[in-house]
């Protein structure tokens, strides 16, 4: 899938609406992404864990991670497509950790999927668990890099979308200027 096929599924299915919103950090913006609208439609969501699964293939991973919410169906669809199994991490009292029995076996080679990164924070936390517990990270797969590929996490990093979503400060916002209604998206991580 090339990025214009994929900003296509994302419009379709309400992962990037435009307008005029409010971040949860204050900021105002003219893009507002929410991944789990695509991943709501098993196929869709099948088509990119497929299409990014792909470009995954090769490091010859053993297993998937993703750090929850965003990454557990992503990781579950990523890990069929390439036949190995799928858990995902989640947070304890704020730290990142594995729970409900899942294992990480010394020397178990994982990559790590995130629907969307922004600073890369969660990526990195679930890295930490994996090599924590005597796992090897060999790659890190994004459906959406919103820092336009500015993350650098030490190992080869894919995206299906690399988006750099503009923000401005309320007083120098330019849709403020010209008197769009600001909408505050409804829920969570974009
Ligand atoms: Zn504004």
């Amino acid at each position: 899938m090339n990025a214009g096929a994929v900003i296509d599924l994302f419009r379709e299915t309400g992962v990037l609406i435009e307008g005029h919103f409010k971040l949860t950090s204050g900021r105002h913006s003219p893009m507002f992404l929410q991944c789990s609208q695509v991943m709501q439609h098993p196929r869709q969501a099948a088509r990119l864990a497929g299409a990014l699964a792909e470009t995954l293939a090769p490091l010859g991973a053993d297993a998937v991670i993703g750090p929850a919410m965003g990454g557990i169906i992503l990781a579950y669809e990523v890990g069929r497509v390439l036949g190995v199994r799928a858990i995902f991490a989640e947070r304890q009292d704020g730290t990142m950790t594995l729970r409900r029995g899942f294992r990480i076996e010394p020397g178990e080679r994982f990559v790590v999927v995130e629907d969307a990164v922004s600073t890369g924070g969660s990526v990195r936390e679930v890295m930490n668990v994996v090599t924590e517990r005597g796992g090897e990270v060999v790659g890190v797969g994004m459906l959406v890099d919103r820092s336009g590929g500015k993350t650098d996490f030490g190992v080869p990093a894919h995206s299906l979308l690399s988006l750099t979503v503009p923000s401005y400060a309320p007083p120098e916002c330019p849709l403020c200027r010209e008197g769009v209604p600001l909408t505050l998206p409804k829920s969570g991580s974009g």
